[in-house]
């Protein structure tokens, strides 16, 4: 299956077993805004708990909050999400398609960079055990015209983004020839500036009430409620203010699925330290968060950082994790060094001090803030497209299976009597009330054995416990492994053991 294909999978995968729905489907659906089903919300919940835990459980001085999506507007003035969140877009005329002015820049040099790389996997092949890589990329004259051209791209790109230069940027992507990947044209419009917020208001008549938006992080209301947290909880810095929450912006191009949506699910935390160490503490988290995503177990290749060359306005240091999707190499988590950008605006625009009083250097100061942003969805993504696998077995037959992390699969056992006959229902039911109260499990005694365990291979549940003659007469069950699909004989008395030892968190956590 090559990776238009496995995307294509993964969509039709998650409608047909109940992990993602389009919205309003019955209404042709409403672009970019998905709903998740009955598993697509265990496994949604299962990693978003592994998330938190990571995060604040295992971490004494990180606490965590629940914040609302509406506040006071003034917020996304202070923030500069008003005059600053805007990306610049253009269209191409033949297809009529709508893209993202600095992503086609960015892909562009993407290429270039995948140009490289495939260069000294060319060099490494032929060199065999004497090639110096390092030399290689340092004295090549090819790689050395392509990092050249890189960097020209990068600078003019750079100026045009600061300086909102929109004739320049158009520029950039007509110098380059960059063409529309549906069309394959260069025949672009002028280059236009959006806002992605969306606005509602609020209260009951229209003249009086207040122009509000919907939240486009869940990072602000971290910082609006810093003095809060950190005076109710007590803590010292350096400590951290971890949320997750739903996040709304008007994207311009939505396509990919979960990738980018209008409405997502952010898991952020704001870690506030002392200014001038910001730098050290960004680093940190740095590998804290890559180890985070290495531990799902999908392979250190599948991951790696990309740094920002242009900051954002609060920011002294930038970075993405980028996971390889189907698509390829993309944004999975952003780390960033805010500096004291945002609790210093806000202390302009709402007259109240933020700051800190340390006891250890006896003076008070706003502190300067690394924050690690997470999208829910997006992990999501990279979750179910690492998993899912169609598998040839022996008898030539192929199976759907979704080879799940265990600890965040959303069923973690399925019951299954043979029959229903002969009392091996009852048998199975009673043993699948006694399960239910430590783990996610389902009963099912519809259809024959087989279809029932394709069933639980394609929804990812890591065991499978049949009940048949032989367990009334003994109390043993068969367990049957997903991945292996290895079936064992074991007591009954030993299936909550087995299942939970692999499937709860605290082996995934302690592993962190
Ligand atoms: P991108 O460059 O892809 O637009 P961003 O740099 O604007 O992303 P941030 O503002 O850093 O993203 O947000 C942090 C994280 O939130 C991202 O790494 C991503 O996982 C998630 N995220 C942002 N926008 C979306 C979206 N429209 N849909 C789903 N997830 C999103």
């Amino acid at each position: 299956m090559n990776n238009e294909e496995l995307f294509k999978n993964v969509i039709s995968h998650s409608k047909e077993y109940g992990f993602i729905f389009p919205s309003s489907e019955i209404y042709d659906g409403l672009s970019a805004v998905y709903d998740y089903g009955s598993y697509g919300a265990e496994l949604k919940n299962n990693i978003r708990t592994y998330w938190w835990k990571a995060m604040v459980q295992l971490h004494e001085n990180i606490v965590g909050l629940d914040s609302a999506i509406f506040m006071h507007p003034t917020i996304w003035k202070a923030s500069g999400h008003v005059d600053a969140f805007n990306d610049p877009l253009i269209d191409n005329k033949d297809s009529k398609k709508r893209y993202r002015a600095d992503n086609l820049i960015e892909d562009y040099i993407g290429k270039q960079e995948d140009k490289i790389e495939k260069e000294v996997e060319k060099a490494k092949k032929r060199f065999a055990e004497n090639f110096d890589e390092a030399l290689y990329r340092s004295t090549n004259p090819r790689i050395t015209e392509i990092k050249n051209n890189i960097a020209t791209v990068h600078g003019r790109y750079k100026k045009a983004m600061e300086e909102s230069n929109w004739v320049d940027l158009r520029q950039v992507i007509i110098d380059l020839e960059i063409v529309c990947p549906v069309s394959g044209t260069k025949n672009w419009t002028d280059v236009r500036q959006f806002n992605l917020m969306f606005s509602t208001s609020m209260g009951a008549m229209e003249e009086t009430s207040n122009l509000l938006y919907l939240r486009p992080e869940t990072a602000q209301g971290i910082f609006v409620n810093f003095l809060n947290v950190q005076k109710t909880t007590r803590m010292k810095i350096p400590f951290g203010i971890a949320q997750t929450g739903k996040a709304f912006r008007n994207e311009i191009v939505a396509r990919q699925f979960i990738f980018r949506m209008r409405e997502f699910e952010q898991m952020e935390m704001q870690f506030f330290v002392q200014p001038g160490s910001e730098l050290k503490w960004y680093e940190q988290w740095k590998e804290k968060r890559l180890a985070w995503h290495h531990s799902l177990g999908f392979g250190k290749d599948k991951y790696r950082f990309h740094d920002h060359t242009k900051l954002a306005h609060y920011a002294n240091a930038a970075c993405d994790i980028e996971f390889e999707f189907p698509f390829g190499f993309k944004e999975l988590e952003g780390i960033h060094s805010r500096t004291d950008f945002d609790l210093k605006s806000h202390e302009k625009f709402s007259g109240k001090k933020l700051q800190y009083f340390d006891p250890e250097l006896n003076s008070s100061y706003v502190p300067y803030v690394v924050e690690t942003s997470v999208g829910l969805d997006r992990l999501f993504l990279s979750v179910l497209s690492q998993s899912l696998i169609q598998e040839k077995l022996e008898d030539g037959t192929t199976r759907d299976v979704l080879r799940l992390p265990p600890f965040l699969a959303p069923v973690k056992c399925a019951v299954l009597p043979l029959t229903k006959k002969d009392g091996l229902s009852e048998k199975a039911l009673e043993i699948f009330n006694t399960l239910k109260l430590s783990m996610y499990c389902q009963y099912d005694e519809k259809d024959s054995i087989g279809k029932r365990y394709r069933r639980q291979d394609a929804i990812g549940t890591p065991y499978c416990i049949t009940i048949d003659h032989q367990t009334l007469e003994d109390n043993t069950v068969t367990i049957r492994e997903r991945d292996s699909m290895k079936q064992d004989r074991v007591a009954i008395a030993e299936v909550q053991k087995i299942v939970g030892e692999k499937t709860d968190i605290v082996s995934a956590l302690r592993r962190l």
